[in-house]
């Protein structure tokens, strides 16, 4: 019997379990997949916390790479043998098998491997959409904020505005991780842990700020990443690392200059084929012509998923990781 990681309750990394699992043959639509990597993603952790509300029990991973090894009724895009990867569809790609809808694959170029893969298709796709398909986009020679930039997305959002011109100013923790976002493009960086970065930002854009701030930290960065926003600035709040935004008082986006706001999750972006098969092709285009550089910083072995989440939580971990079978 196949294994995959599962939890039964919502919890600290230790919820996490090594299971048998029974997997069956694929329905129409589907295919089943002898899985190559998956991707760990900040979101996993809100899945197992319980932060995302899920029906338990329950797998963990939206992300992965793999081969398919068999093929339901009406699939005629794939074929067994392909190579494939997804960055969304039913949960659970912590598995060493998985049944996935055919219509939410794509097929990996030869030039792409499998680990490149798991480690870029999810925090790719949402790149793409932060920087190319929100209502306000950066345009070339615009200045950004962007926090968390030497983290999976982080690097990936780095090189992407580099290659379009953007300059990104990026938040980080440490000096290490100063350097390595510098090495992928970001543009200035920050250590907010020792730093102001409101003031920071007021230095480095002669008291200018910036249209766009892309905040993925949520609770700890809400209000000074407001701040950083130029009157009919955009703000980006698309993730929760420190915690979620809430009990927001929209009265606060007038006080400081008609500010707007998003929300955005990947599953709106991706919604239909046509915009998760142009995504990746985008993406894939950038990898292979060596303008985005996508390694897994990372790798675990799946059935350690509890200590690869233990260490993305502690802030040990820097741009991609993956979990391999
Ligand atoms: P990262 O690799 O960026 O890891 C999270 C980073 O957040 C850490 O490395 C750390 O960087 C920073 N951080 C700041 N405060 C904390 C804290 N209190 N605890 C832990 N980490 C903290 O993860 P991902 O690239 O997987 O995801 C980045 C963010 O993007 C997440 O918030 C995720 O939810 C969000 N996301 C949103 C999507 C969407 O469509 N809405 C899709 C994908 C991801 P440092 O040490 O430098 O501060």
């Amino acid at each position: 019997m196949p294994h995959a990681i599962r939890f039964h309750k919502t919890g600290g990394p230790e919820v996490l379990q090594w299971e048998e699992v029974a997997i069956g043959d694929p329905g129409p639509g589907e295919v089943r997949l002898d899985q190559k990597a998956a991707g760990l993603n900040y979101l996993d952790t809100y899945h197992r916390s319980g932060l995302y509300a899920m029906p338990l029990p329950s797998g963990v991973g939206m992300e992965g790479s793999a081969v398919v090894e068999a093929v339901g009724v009406g699939v005629t895009e794939f074929k067994v043998g392909d190579r494939v990867a997804y960055a969304n569809g039913p949960i659970g790609s912590y598995s060493e098998k998985k049944i996935h809808p055919a219509d939410r694959l794509v097929k990996l170029p030869d030039a792409i491997s499998f680990e490149q893969g798991a480690s870029m298709m999810l925090q790719g796709l949402t790149v793409r959409y932060l920087l190319r398909s929100l209502l306000l986009v950066p345009k070339s020679g615009d200045t950004v904020l962007v926090h968390a930039a030497a983290g999976g997305i982080g690097l990936i959002a780095c090189q992407w505005a580099k290659a379009l011109g953007i300059n990104v100013i990026g938040t980080v923790s440490s000096e290490e991780k100063a350097k390595l976002a510098k090495e992928h493009g970001c543009t200035h960086t920050i250590n907010y842990t020792t730093e102001d970065f409101h003031a920071r930002v007021m230095e480095i854009t002669g008291g200018k700020k910036v249209p766009i701030v892309y905040d993925s930290i949520g609770k700890d960065t809400w209000v000074k990443s407001l701040d950083c926003l130029q009157v009919r600035g955009l703000m980006v709040s698309f993730g929760n690392a420190s915690g979620p935004v809430d009990g927001v008082n929209l009265g606060i986006l007038a006080a400081k200059g008609s500010l707007s706001v998003v929300r955005p999750t990947l599953a709106s972006f991706t919604a239909k084929r046509e915009e998760l098969v142009n995504g990746a092709k985008e993406l894939f285009e950038h990898v292979i012509a060596g303008r985005i550089k996508v390694e897994p910083r990372q790798q675990y072995a799946l059935k350690d998923a509890a200590q690869a989440h233990r260490d993305i939580e502690a802030r040990k971990t820097t741009g991609s990781t993956i979990l391999v079978p």
